[in-house]
């Protein structure tokens, strides 16, 4: 009896592997083509930039945030969190990273010399990945990006996260403050989410931590979520760091953000993200979010 129990356990076992096996070589498959499509998404001119606006507490413009877009004619459109992985582990990421870097500049550019950005603009923000980070000639990457675009750095708030600065802390704050030293700024995006030592953000120049969404989301039911914003925040002020609050979704949730001290907002309730064009005409009329529903629905993303 013992011997059957155990060739059934057996076959269980390997009609669970073939199961497995078959997953995994579906996405295998799927990922395989998504690499390959992936490689010429760059040259045939397939990734595009949305834009989403960051407001004040009086829901005056302070910043945009750039976010990829890829539009593909075989899968159609993918998001970020689909392929910046795959594009991580091709290495795809160093042109990537420098297209959106480009991209992200020349539109800069564009805005403050033709439509004008209101005063209360500070930065435009671009993620960076951690592959492209690491990478011995990042620094000079953007720098090469600032010359050609002509942009001014201090417009530049660079998007970089906890477990990136877990590797080596040295050569990640000497890449830090070169480009802090052109003026460049620095935020911790998803912050709560990820394995920085305190002890190490202390000594990184940074400007401003990003509170993750899902954090904001819980605001109202999960106390802890509310007692993790708010020590964010008193430490930010200690640090003497800007905090923003992410995914701000709700009236309520900027409310009770704003009753904590938080001042800077990010989320679906001020906008989605929006082409370049409906920033355009945006930025022409008023710069004030959130913006009537009416006007907005056909333009964001
Ligand atoms: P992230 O940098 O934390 O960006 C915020 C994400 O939350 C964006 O998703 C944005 O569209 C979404 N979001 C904004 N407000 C709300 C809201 O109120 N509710 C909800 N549910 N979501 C909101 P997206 O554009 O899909 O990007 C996902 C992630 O992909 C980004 O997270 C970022 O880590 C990465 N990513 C996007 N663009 C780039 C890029 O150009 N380069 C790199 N390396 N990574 C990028
Ligand atoms: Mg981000
Ligand atoms: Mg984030
Ligand atoms: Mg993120």
């Amino acid at each position: 009896q013992a011997d059957t129990a155990m060739y059934r356990a057996k076959e269980n076992g390997r009609s669970g592997f073939h199961f497995y096996r078959n997953e995994m070589q579906q996405y295998a498959t799927d990922r395989l083509k998504m690499e390959k499509a992936l490689h010429h998404a760059l040259e045939r001119n397939e990734l595009r930039l949305v834009y989403q606006p960051q407001v004040n507490s009086k829901g005056e413009l302070i910043g945009l945030e750039a976010l990829v877009r890829w539009f593909s004619p075989e899968l159609g459109m993918i998001p970020p969190n689909r392929f910046i992985p795959i594009a991580e582990e091709t290495g795809l990421i160093v042109p990537l990273g420098e297209w959106v870097l480009t991209e992200a500049c020349q539109q800069l550019r564009a805005w403050q010399q033709v439509t004008g950005l209101p005063e209360t603009f500070k930065c435009l923000a671009i993620n960076i990945s951690p592959y492209q980070f690491s990478r011995e000639d990042f620094v000079d990457q953007v720098l090469k990006v600032f010359e050609q675009t002509q942009v001014d750095p201090s417009y530049i708030d660079l998007e970089i996260t906890e477990n990136m600065l877990v590797e080596n802390i040295k050569s990640v704050a000497a890449k830090m403050q070169r480009l802090r030293q052109h003026g460049v700024h620095f935020s911790i995006d998803d912050f709560g989410t990820g394995y920085s030592s305190l002890r190490y953000l202390k000594y990184l120049p940074l400007s401003q931590l990003k509170i993750d969404q899902s954090f904001v989301r819980d605001i109202s039911d999960d106390p802890n979520s509310y007692e993790i914003i708010h020590t964010i925040i008193s430490m930010a002020k200690h640090m003497k760091l800007s905090v923003i609050a992410e995914g701000v979704e709700t009236l309520f949730e900027k409310e009770v953000l704003t009753s904590i001290g938080c001042t800077r907002y990010q989320g679906y309730h001020f906008s989605k993200p929006l082409e370049k064009q409906a920033l355009n005409l945006q930025l022409l009329q008023s710069s004030h979010f959130p913006l009537e529903e009416a006007h907005t629905a056909s333009l964001e993303y």
